[in-house]
């Protein structure tokens, strides 16, 4: 069990990559808070921990109030006394370039991928700090290392990779770590209102992977894990690609680079 005796609060707990991360890391040994602005969504994840026999929590918090932040972190450090392990996964993708999207909307997409980060880890990092132990994994996203669209999502998700970097330094000292996972394309219900348009867009996408498939959420979960585990102890600030190669170049261009 690589995470026995841990304490991990999951944001965005209830689906997809928050819910796989939640699962994988019961299924080590860690005691889960899963957060989700759902409660229902939390509790089928804290369900399906019991029901394999591990502990979880099931939290309701929007990770873009403060106020509510702070209530989950209270709530979770007055049941567990401790939270080792802070997962930054709740996230949203509204909209698309600059022109289109309005005022209200690009805030919204700041708020709960962004400043998300910045409440939760504020909220935590207390405890962390007093305990001398801690590791902090933020999801960001491949759209924070390049152009691919969904402007403000992928502003967003790029400053959380520089959140990172400064927690790491920051917080090294008190041994405390942190680390960010950029996923490519995952098959979960984010992409709902794309899948429904077009049932094939998985299939379409996976042509642009290297490894000739888009991933699951626990591809994530499994990255999640090392990170999270003491497999990482001396590995902190560091931006780790889950994406089937995605980043490592554009296969297009080398074919006519390479084409006779
Ligand atoms: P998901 O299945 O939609 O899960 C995200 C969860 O976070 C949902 O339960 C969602 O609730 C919740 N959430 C949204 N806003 C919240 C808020 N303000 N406070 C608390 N919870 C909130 O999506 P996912 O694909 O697993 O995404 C997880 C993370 O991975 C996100 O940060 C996403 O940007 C990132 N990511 C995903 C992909 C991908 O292709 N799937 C790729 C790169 C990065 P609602 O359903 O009600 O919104």
């Amino acid at each position: 069990m690589r995470l026995a005796n841990r304490v991990a609060l999951v944001t965005g707990g209830g689906s997809g990559i928050g819910q796989a991360i939640s699962l994988l890391f019961a299924q080590e040994g860690a005691k889960v808070v899963a957060v989700d602005r759902y409660l229902d969504r939390a509790e089928a994840t804290a369900a399906q921990i019991r029901a394999a026999g591990g502990e979880a929590l099931a939290l309701k918090a929007d990770v873009a109030s403060q106020a509510e932040v702070n209530a989950a972190a209270e709530q979770a450090l007055a049941t567990y006394g401790k939270v080792d392990i802070l997962v930054n996964n709740a996230g949203i993708s509204l909209g698309s370039d600059i022109l289109t999207i309005d005022e209200e909307t690009w805030d919204l997409n700041i708020a709960v991928v962004l400043k998300g980060v910045y409440l939760c880890s504020k909220a935590i990092l207390p405890n962390m700090l007093a305990n001398r132990r801690g590791a902090i994994i933020n999801i960001s996203s491949v759209n924070g290392l390049t152009g691919i669209g969904e402007e403000a999502y992928s502003a967003a998700k790029a400053a959380v990779i520089n959140l990172t970097q400064n927690l790491a330094v920051r917080y090294g000292p008190y041994q405390v770590r942190a680390n960010v996972i950029c996923p490519g394309t995952i098959e979960t219900p984010i992409w709902g209102e794309r899948v429904a348009k077009d049932p094939q867009v998985f299939a379409k996408l996976a042509k642009w992977y290297p490894l000739r498939r888009v991933g699951q959420p626990e591809d994530v979960a499994r990255a999640a894990l090392f990170l999270a585990s003491d497999d990482a102890s001396w590995i902190t600030g560091a931006t780790l690609n889950v994406d089937g190669g995605l980043m490592a170049g554009t296969g297009n261009f080398a074919d006519d680079l390479s084409a006779e």
